[in-house]
C-alpha cells in the first residue's frame, strides 16, 4: 500500500486531489510506523468475559511539523494520536550565508517527554538538524528526539544518522541523489506545492 502511494505522489501527472488524497492516506500510515517506535506499556484489560493482556501507547508525545510541508502531514498523526502536544517550527535557508534560518517557532509550555520531528522530505539534513538542536536547546535528549518524513535522500539521511539513533527515523523511502537546487532526485517534486496547489 505504502508502494502504491509513494508512486502516486511521484508521479507528475498526479493532479492536486490524487496527490493530496495520497498523501493523506501514506501519512496515516507513515503515523502509525513511527508511533510503533514511541514506546509502550504492557497492561491488563478486563474484557466482559475475562482479562486480556495488552499494550498501551505512549500518548506524553510532542509532534513538531516543520513549515510547510510539514503541517501537510500533521492532521494523519493526531488522528492517530489526537491528545498529543504540537511545537511549530518554521526554518528557511538563509540566501546568503545558505545557513538554516528559523523564523517562527511554538512550542508548548509544558514539554512532553518525547518529540517526533515531522517533515515528510528529508533533503540536505539541514532543517532537520536545525530543528534536532533547538529541541536540545529546550533540554530534549537525542534518544527522545525522533524524526518522521516520506521520502530522504541518502546525504539527508546520513546527516541525522550522525546525531539521532537510526532506531528513532523512520521514512517510506530513501532516493539516491540531490540535484544542484538541492531537489531530491527522483523524489516527488516540491512536496509542499504540490500539496497545496501552489
Ligand atoms: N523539499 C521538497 O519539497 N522536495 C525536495 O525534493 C526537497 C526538499
Amino acid at each position: 500500500m505504502k508502494e502504491h502511494l509513494l508512486s502516486l505522489l511521484r508521479r507528475s501527472s498526479s493532479d492536486l486531489e490524487t496527490f493530496r488524497r495520497a498523501s493523506d492516506q501514506l501519512a496515516y500510515l507513515l503515523a502509525s510506523d513511527t508511533i510503533k517506535r514511541l514506546g509502550h506499556t504492557s497492561i491488563s484489560i478486563k474484557t466482559p468475559v475475562g482479562v486480556a493482556t495488552g499494550k498501551e501507547l505512549r500518548s506524553e508525545i510532542m509532534f513538531v511539523p516543520i513549515l510547510r510541508a510539514g503541517l501537510s502531514i500533521l492532521p494523519s498523526f493526531l488522528q492517530l494520536l489526537p491528545d498529543a502536544l504540537v511545537g511549530i517550527i518554521g526554518i528557511e535557508r538563509d540566501e546568503e550565508t545558505a545557513m538554516p534560518h528559523t523564523y517562527y517557532k511554538k512550542f508548548p509550555d509544558r514539554l512532553p517527554e518525547k518529540a517526533v520531528i515531522i517533515d515528510p522530505m528529508l533533503a540536505t539534513g539541514g532543517t532537520a538538524l536545525a530543528t534536532v538542536n533547538l529541541l536540545q536547546s529546550l533540554k530534549y535528549d537525542l534518544s527522545d528526539i525522533f524524526f518522521s518524513g516520506i521520502v530522504a535522500s541518502e546525504a539527508g539521511l546520513q546527516a541525522l544518522c550522525e546525531v539521532l539513533p537510526a532506531d528513532n527515523i523512520t521514512l517510506v523511502v530513501v532516493d539516491p541523489e540531490l540535484n544542484a537546487k538541492k531537489y531530491i532526485v527522483p523524489g516527488l517534486g516540491d512536496y509542499g506545492d504540490r500539496y497545496y496547489g501552489t
